[in-house]
């Protein structure tokens, strides 16, 4: 398949490699928006939330605990954010679910 992130998660494309396992796998962002931006990814190809169905129940709920356990590692005290962008409106460009975990700066509410 045609997925940039599939192509990540099989390592047939470089990056910067924060954590993984059998299911999932965290890497750094390439254009980070914040001092801490990582991207956790399910290495099975979800299109994006849009596509999420009951069976991914589970491993939905993993990669945010997993988001919070990455923040608690770089120490994110001040706080921090994990976001999912669903579709085009939201600014959704990559069409292979992932959660932004970001942090290091204060953020503004509500989001532009
Ligand atoms: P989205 O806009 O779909 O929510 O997030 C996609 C994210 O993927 C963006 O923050 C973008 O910087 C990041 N990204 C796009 N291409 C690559 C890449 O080739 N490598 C890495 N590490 N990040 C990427
Ligand atoms: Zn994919």
């Amino acid at each position: 398949m045609d997925c940039l992130f599939c192509k990540i998660a099989a390592g047939q494309i470089a990056s910067r490699k924060v954590w993984e396992d059998a299911r999932i796998l965290a890497f750094e962002d390439i254009h980070p928006a914040a001092p801490t931006h990582i991207l956790l990814i399910p290495k099975q190809h979800i299109s994006g939330m849009d596509a999420a169905e009951a069976a991914h129940d589970e491993l939905l709920g993993y990669l945010q605990r997993m988001a919070a356990q990455l923040a608690r590692e770089r120490k994110l005290t001040g706080g921090y954010r994990i976001v999912v962008n669903a579709g085009p409106d939201a600014g959704q460009s990559v069409f292979h679910l992932h959660v932004h975990l970001l942090g290091g700066r204060p953020m503004s509410w509500p989001p532009g």
